[in-house]
């Protein structure tokens, strides 16, 4: 793996993204259990499930178009941090995953 993204797509489909407090109130993204509105304590929105972002049919991202994400300058803070050529023992259990799928 290179340390550019290749777009590949793999890890943008294979993951659940759990949004932040503050990513889950700031409204600026849909998320699996919308339609049942925002959750007030955060703890249960978490417990809940209803912080993770909103998937296609497919599972991956519903933001992931044409294996690019389709709103990376405000991508989630979780999608920031993960890069899958990492180093970071904390990813290699995720890399391993995204290496299967390739
Ligand atoms: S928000 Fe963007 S970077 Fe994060 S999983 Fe979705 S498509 Fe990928």
């Amino acid at each position: 793996m290179s340390n550019k993204c290749d777009q590949c797509g793999v890890c943008c489909s294979l993951f659940l993204i759990n949004l932040s407090e503050s990513e889950y109130y700031s409204g600026k993204y849909k998320t699996q259990l919308e339609k049942l509105g925002l959750i007030k304590n955060f703890s249960l929105a978490s417990e809940s499930g209803s912080n993770i972002l909103k998937q296609k049919k497919d599972g991956s991202c519903f933001y992931l178009k044409k294996n690019s994400c389709s709103i990376h300058k405000i991508r989630p803070q979780v999608c920031r941090e993960f890069f899958c050529a990492s180093k970071a023992k904390k990813f290699q259990e995720m890399i391993n995953q995204i290496k299967k799928k390739r």
